[in-house]
């Protein structure tokens, strides 16, 4: 063959059956990865033409070039050369017009309205547009306590730095439900938002980043679905437990996550559990969740109830008598946003009927709402059935000892008189022998700080409250 060929006529004559060829691969490739992949990603794929052995495809965007360089290219370059084999690369450049959304890596100078339809999460969550967020759950309004200082801690290092940390990648916050999880990645969202404003953060229920899913494979657009995260510096997935047992958006989110996570892009999960308890999760998934920092909030103390009381009533400017304060942080422990609605009813009623907060207008307005939590369990009962989990004598519960031994099941006998009875601190100290009720305080905030130190001993406790309620 001539090699001083004229080019233009060699491209000519290159691209008239290399046209043909790519309509037979491009066949080839929807067969192998079916109708959904192919209208995804390779249809994207706009075929320019064929020059000296280079295939030459451009695409709207850096995302979808890089997803099918490392998904496709290789197949599509191997299929070609079964038509010609002195085909020797495949060049995918991004089309000229859609360059500025995605070549810039400076998120605020990234346009990400352009390419997103109006249900775009990223429109909607983005730190420029805080509509999402509960102007409420800032760090300020925190209140941190023993249960919860390493999920406080591990939120403030995520919103405070702009290096994200391999270490701290993903942050996967769990816990019990009302403890403060979905507060803790709003306040990372406004921090970001005040301090930092150049990042993009984006924050989304579960529920709600399957919904977008499912409606993206409806419409055959999961490409523009993934496309909303990547502009994302900060991605935030709420109670990541409802994306359980989905196993197409199982495998979506992975990918979306990998993707995120091998850029350097900050991932923050909430769930209510541990990633190892996600049993409805991929083994691979579940274990990839777990390899950044794992923190966990844990139920509240009595005393971080006193504070939160009385941080929300500052925030109100609200004030209210100390023994309320008191019962309704015995009273309420089941989590912190129940706790919360008590102290509104409370406040919104006598607000209404015009009388002042007293323990007796709180007890009574609380009535029906406690009336759940109120059974007739008797001190007696409570002293007989630990006695019986722990091995000593139920005279123990009302002798002096201070014996480790049996101290500490009078002590936990005293805290379930207190959550589980509407005795006061003096009454049960009376039915202990005779004890004194900051006796009684101190055993209720001791068993307290037990049972979130020692996981056992408070499934212990919890499975022995269960069975006393019954
Ligand atoms: P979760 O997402 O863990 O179910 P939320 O974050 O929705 O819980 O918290 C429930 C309610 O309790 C919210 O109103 C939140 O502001 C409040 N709350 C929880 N923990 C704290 C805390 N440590 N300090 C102040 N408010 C809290
Ligand atoms: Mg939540």
């Amino acid at each position: 063959m001539n090699l001083l060929v004229q080019p233009k006529i060699l491209e000519y004559a290159d691209e008239d059956s290399s046209s043909k060829t790519w309509l037979t691969v491009s066949n080839s490739l929807k067969k192998e990865y079916g109708e959904e992949t192919f209208k995804s990603w390779i249809s994207k794929l706009n075929f320019v033409g064929c020059a000296n052995g280079h295939i030459n495809f451009t695409v709207p965007t850096r995302f979808i070039r890089d997803w099918i360089a490392t998904h496709y290219e290789k197949r599509l370059l191997n299929l070609w050369r079964q038509h010609n084999s002195n085909v020797k690369k495949i060049n995918i450049t991004i089309e000229s017009k859609s360059n500025s959304n995605f070549e810039i890596l400076k998120p605020e100078r990234v346009s990400v309205g352009t390419s997103i339809s109006n249900e775009s999460i990223i429109t909607e969550h983005t730190n420029t547009n805080t509509s999402n967020l509960d102007r409420r759950f800032t760090f300020e309004n925190f209140v941190v306590g023993k249960p919860n200082e390493l999920a406080y801690a591990a939120a403030k290092a995520v919103a405070d730095t702009d290096v994200v940390q391999a270490g701290s990648n993903p942050l996967f916050l769990y816990g019990g439900v009302g403890l403060g999880k979905t507060h803790l990645m709003h306040a990372i969202a406004w921090h970001i938002h005040k301090n930092n404003p150049n990042r993009k953060v984006a924050y989304l229920s579960a529920e709600k980043y399957m919904y977008q899913f499912v409606k993206a494979l409806r419409s055959k657009d999961i490409m523009s679905f993934k496309e909303q995260f990547r502009s994302v510096d900060v991605l935030m997935v709420d109670d990541v437990q409802f994306i359980c047992g989905k196993d197409s958006t199982q495998e979506e989110f992975f990918h979306t996550f990998n993707e995120l996570i091998d850029n350097n892009r900050q991932i923050v999960i909430s769930c209510d559990r541990s990633p190892s308890d996600l049993e409805d999760m991929e083994e691979r998934i579940r274990s990839r969740l777990g390899w950044g920092l794992v923190a966990d909030v844990h139920s509240t103390t009595y005393e971080l109830r006193i504070g939160i009381l009385q941080s929300k009533l500052d925030q109100m400017n609200i004030s209210i008598p100390q023994n309320v304060i008191e019962f309704l942080a015995a009273k309420i422990s089941s989590n912190v946003r129940e706790l919360e609605g008590a102290l509104n009813k409370v406040i919104a009623h006598s607000n209404l009927i015009g009388r002042e907060v007293t323990l007796e207008v709180t007890k009574e307005i609380l009535r029906d709402f406690l009336r759940s939590n109120e059974r007739a369990v008797t001190i007696e009962d409570i002293q007989k059935k630990v006695a019986e989990r722990f091995n000593v004598k139920v005279s123990d519960m009302s002798s002096p000892r201070r014996l480790r031994s049996i101290s500490r099941p009078r002590q936990i006998a005293m805290y379930l008189a207190k959550s589980l009875t509407r005795r006061s601190l003096s009454e049960i100290g009376k039915k202990f022998g005779g004890k004194d009720h900051t006796t009684v305080m101190h055993a209720v905030k001791k068993v307290e700080e037990l049972m979130s130190a020692d996981i056992e001993l408070g499934e212990d406790i919890r499975l022995l409250k269960r069975i006393l309620e019954c």
